[in-house]
C-alpha cells in the first residue's frame, strides 16, 4: 500500500497531485531544483528534497536521483504528472527495478506508444484508423521525396518520439522537404535525444479531439468521454472543453470504443488519453496516446465528477476501477483556459519575471488548478505554465460566460499572460458558435495579432485620476508654476 509517494514535478501538477495523494491519505514528498526552493508544490508538500541545479537534466529529469529521493525518503511510490520523466520508458522501468510504485502504466506501454510510427503500427492492427501517412521511419531524401509524392502534398514530417507540439515541420510542396526533415530531426534530437522522423498526410482543418481511458491492472478498461483541444498554437493547445460541439453520442461510442480498443492493445493501466484528428466529414483518426495524466484532465473531473488522478493511485495500489463504462455518465460543460507567462503579441514567447501580484478567480463553477503565488520568481528554465482555470456550466453558453468572469477577475502581475487573448478567442463570434479546428487562431488573425486599443483597466483609470503632477515634480526637488493648466490637471484635459 501507498503511504508515501514522491512527485516527480513542479507547478500547478506537483500541486494537483500533492492534493490527491491528501485526501487518499498518502503522504507527499516533493523534489526541487535550486530556482524552486520557495515554490508553491515544495511548501505545500509534507517534505521536500533539493534534486540540483535549475537545468532539468540536472534535475527534474534526473532519473537516477529522483529515484535515491523516494528510497531515502521511504515512499513506496513515484508520481510523475506530466512532462519531464512522465513518459520516460526507461524511468518508469527503473521505478520499478528499485521495488517502487510507477504511478502510471508499465514501462512496456509507454515504450509501446511512446514511439509514434511503432503505436501507428500497433493501432493499425488493433483496427483503429490512423492519420494517413507512412508507418516507418524515413531514412534518406529520396525515401522521403517518394513517400511525399505517394501522400500528395501538403504534408507533415513528424518526430516518432514527439510530444509538447515538438518536432513537427509543414511541407506544402517538395522545394520544403529537405529543409523540414532536417529542422524536424535537429528539433527532434534536441528535445527527445531521437532524430527519426515519419510522414503524415496534413489534414486540412480537423478538430483535436481526444479520449480519457480509466485502466486497471485487472484488464478492465473504460473511457471518459472526449476533451475537444482544436484551440492550438504552436500545435499546442490553449482552450480545451468537453464535450466537443460536434461529437454526437453515436461518434462518441465509436470514439470510446476505439480508445479502449487503442488501450487495451498495449495491456494499459492507469489513466491514459487517445488523441485524434477528426476531419470535416467526422473522420477521426488515431494520433497519439499520451500515457499519463493530461494537463486537461480537470474538464473530465468536472463533467462527470470522478477525480482521476485519486483513481491513478487506487489503481496503482491494486484497486479495481469501482464502476463499469454504463454508470460513467456527463453532466453539463466544462472550458478549460491554460494561464503562461508568454506574450501573444510577441510571437508566445516566454515572459519570465516576478509576479507581484496574483490573485485568481473565484466563484460558482470555477476551479483553478495553480502553481503560482505573489512573489514567485518565473525562470526560464521550464514549461513556463503557471495555472490553469476551469469553468463549468450546465451548457457551453454557461461555462463560456463563467469563464469570460474568471478571466476578467484574474490579476497576474510582472510577467505577460494570455488573460486578453482568451477573452478575445472565447468571444469570437466562429468560436462561440463551435467553429472550431487547429488552425483557429492562425485562420481569424489571433497570431501575429498587432496590439489592439483595449478597454482601459479600471485600476489604470483610477491611478491617472489620483496622479497629482505637483507631487511628481516636488519629488524632484522642484515646483510647479500654477497656471490654469496644472489646476485642471491632466485628468481632464486629457477627457
Ligand atoms: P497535454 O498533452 O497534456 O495536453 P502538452 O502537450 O502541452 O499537454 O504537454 C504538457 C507538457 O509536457 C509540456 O511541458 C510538454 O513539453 C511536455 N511533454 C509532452 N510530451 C512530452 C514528451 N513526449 N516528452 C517530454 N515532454 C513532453
Ligand atoms: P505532440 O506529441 O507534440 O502532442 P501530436 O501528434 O499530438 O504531437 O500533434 C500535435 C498537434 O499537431 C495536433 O493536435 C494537431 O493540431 C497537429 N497535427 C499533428 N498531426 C497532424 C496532421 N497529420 N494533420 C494536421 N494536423 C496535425
Ligand atoms: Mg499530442
Amino acid at each position: 500500500m501507498i503511504k508515501k509517494v514522491l512527485i516527480a514535478n513542479r507547478s500547478e501538477i506537483a500541486v494537483r497531485i500533492i492534493r490527491a495523494a491528501r485526501e487518499e491519505g498518502i503522504s507527499s514528498v516533493a523534489v526541487y531544483s535550486d530556482v524552486d526552493k520557495d515554490a508553491l508544490h515544495v511548501r505545500m508538500a509534507d517534505e521536500s528534497y533539493n534534486i540540483g541545479l535549475p537545468p532539468a537534466k540536472e534535475s527534474y529529469l534526473n532519473a537516477d536521483k529522483i529515484i535515491e529521493t523516494a528510497l531515502k525518503a521511504n515512499c513506496q511510490a513515484i508520481h510523475p504528472g506530466y512532462g519531464f520523466l512522465a513518459e520516460n520508458a526507461d524511468f518508469a522501468k527503473k521505478v520499478e527495478d528499485a521495488g517502487l510504485i510507477f504511478v502510471g502504466p508499465s514501462h512496456a506501454s509507454v515504450l509501446a506508444m511512446g514511439d509514434k510510427i511503432q503505436a501507428r503500427n500497433l493501432m493499425t492492427k488493433a483496427g483503429v484508423p490512423v492519420v494517413p501517412g507512412i508507418l516507418a521511419k524515413i531514412d534518406s531524401f529520396s525515401h522521403a521525396k517518394k513517400e511525399a509524392e505517394q501522400l500528395g502534398y501538403p504534408i507533415l514530417v513528424k518526430a516518432a518520439g514527439g510530444g509538447g507540439g515538438k518536432g513537427i515541420r509543414l511541407v506544402s510542396n517538395s522545394n520544403e522537404l529537405e529543409a523540414a526533415l532536417e529542422a524536424a530531426a535537429r528539433e527532434a534530437t534536441s528535445a527527445f535525444s531521437d532524430p527519426r522522423v515519419y510522414l503524415e498526410k496534413y489534414l486540412e482543418k480537423p478538430r483535436h479531439i481526444e479520449v480519457q481511458v480509466l485502466a486497471d491492472s485487472f484488464g478492465n478498461t473504460v473511457h471518459l468521454f472526449e476533451r475537444e483541444c482544436s484551440i492550438q498554437r504552436r500545435h499546442q493547445k490553449v482552450i480545451e472543453e468537453s464535450p466537443s460541439f460536434i461529437v454526437d453520442d453515436d461518434l462518441r461510442a465509436k470514439m470510446g470504443n476505439a480508445a479502449v480498443r487503442a488501450a487495451k492493445a498495449v495491456n494499459y493501466r492507469s489513466a491514459g488519453t487517445i488523441e485524434f484528428l477528426v476531419d470535416q466529414n467526422k473522420n477521426f483518426f488515431f494520433l497519439e496516446m499520451n500515457t499519463r495524466i493530461q494537463v486537461e484532465h480537470p474538464l473530465t473531473e468536472l463533467i462527470t465528477g470522478l477525480d482521476l488522478v485519486r483513481l491513478q493511485f487506487r489503481i496503482a495500489n491494486g484497486a479495481k476501477i469501482p464502476f463499469t463504462q454504463d454508470q460513467i455518465h456527463r453532466h453539463g460543460h466544462a472550458i478549460e483556459c491554460r494561464i503562461y507567462a508568454e506574450d501573444p503579441e510577441n510571437n508566445f514567447l516566454p515572459s519570465p519575471g516576478k509576479l507581484h501580484l496574483v490573485r485568481m478567480p473565484q466563484g460558482p463553477g470555477i476551479r483553478v488548478d495553480s502553481g503560482i503565488e505573489t512573489g514567485l520568481e518565473i525562470s526560464i528554465y521550464y514549461d513556463p505554465i503557471l495555472s490553469k482555470i476551469i469553468a463549468w456550466g450546465e451548457n457551453r453558453e454557461t461555462a463560456r460566460q463563467r469563464m469570460l468572469i474568471a478571466l476578467r477577475e484574474t490579476v497576474v502581475l510582472g510577467v505577460q499572460t494570455p488573460v486578453s487573448f482568451l477573452l478575445d478567442v472565447l468571444n469570437d463570434p466562429n468560436f462561440i458558435s463551435g467553429h472550431t479546428h487547429t488552425g483557429f487562431l492562425e485562420e481569424h488573425g489571433f497570431i501575429n495579432k498587432p496590439p489592439t486599443d483595449k478597454e482601459v483597466p479600471l485600476e489604470v483609470l483610477v491611478a491617472a485620476a489620483l496622479y497629482r503632477p505637483e507631487r511628481a515634480v516636488a519629488a524632484e526637488g522642484k515646483t510647479l508654476s500654477s497656471t490654469p493648466w496644472t489646476e485642471i490637471g491632466p485628468w481632464k484635459i486629457g477627457g
